[in-house]
């Protein structure tokens, strides 16, 4: 049994083979997880929880949240575990609502947990991209309680509307961007390790998978869900009871500090 963790689905109409995959991967880890965290951008877009009232996107959503409540379920059959997920970036306005339809946890970020043993920090990853400041602005802006009142006002429409403009924005932007300012900040992560006073952290936003090591400790970064990228590439990270040994899915195997 073990702990999973997975992040950077951007789940959306437009990418069916990804939920497919999603729901083919729940089923199979279904008996072997002890429990399971989504690190956040599970859904591409997440105007607010009546999406699921959306006739437009029950069909694919629709599937999702059942195959999470089956997975659900299954954890509590086998345990205590159950599914955990942290907001990202896409989705951070996933509510009670849509995580008593999926039948899951949604955890504020940073969380510390103890996984296998080991003090363990986990969060979405953009507050560590700490050279982009304008994407730190804006985030700033758009999770204060204001404004997510104030946009959650809106019909459902218009907010599908704002949310389109501001991805094709951040899009623009993302072109012009330094690849080296859209990552995690090497000195910001260490710093967290630090102030948190824990030996590893696990994190995804930036889709450049890896394991950093630090004098203050491990980073971890999980890879997104791009049905593009082969079958057998990692799409999550799995932590055994020990806690020592850290396996991703592609195979490739960490000895953890
Ligand atoms: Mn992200």
């Amino acid at each position: 049994m073990s702990s999973l963790f997975i992040s950077d689905l951007h789940l959306s109409a437009a990418t069916p083979r990804t939920c497919e995959r999603l729901i083919g991967w729940l089923e199979s880890h279904a008996n072997v997880a002890r429990d399971l965290w989504i690190l956040g951008d599970l859904f591409e877009v997440w105007v607010g929880d009546d999406t699921i009232d959306d006739p437009l996107e029950r069909d694919w959503l629709e599937p999702i949240l059942r195959a999470l409540r089956a997975f659900s379920a299954s954890l509590n059959r086998s345990g205590p575990g159950k599914i955990r997920l942290i907001r990202g970036n896409r989705d951070f306005l996933l509510g009670a609502r849509f995580a008593q339809t999926a039948s899951l946890t949604i955890v504020d970020e940073p969380a510390e947990v103890t996984i296998g043993g080991v003090p363990t920090l986990l969060l979405h990853g953009d507050t560590l991209c700490t050279d982009d400041l304008a994407y730190q602005a804006f985030r700033q802006e758009v999770r204060t309680p204001q404004w997510i009142d104030a946009f959650l006002a809106r019909p459902y429409a218009e907010r599908r509307a704002i949310a389109a403009q501001m991805r094709d924005a951040s899009r623009a932007a993302g072109t012009t961007k330094a690849s080296a300012i859209t990552d995690a900040n090497p000195a910001e992560a260490q710093a967290l390790l630090a102030r948190h006073r824990v030996r590893r952290m696990i994190h995804g936003h930036t889709h450049r998978p890896a394991r950093h090591e630090y004098p203050q400790g491990e980073r971890f970064v999980l890879t997104d869900w791009d049905f593009d990228v082969p079958q057998d590439k990692g799409c999550a990270i799995s932590a055994t009871r020990g806690g020592g040994l850290w396996v991703q899915a592609d195979g490739s195997v960490h000895q953890s500090i």
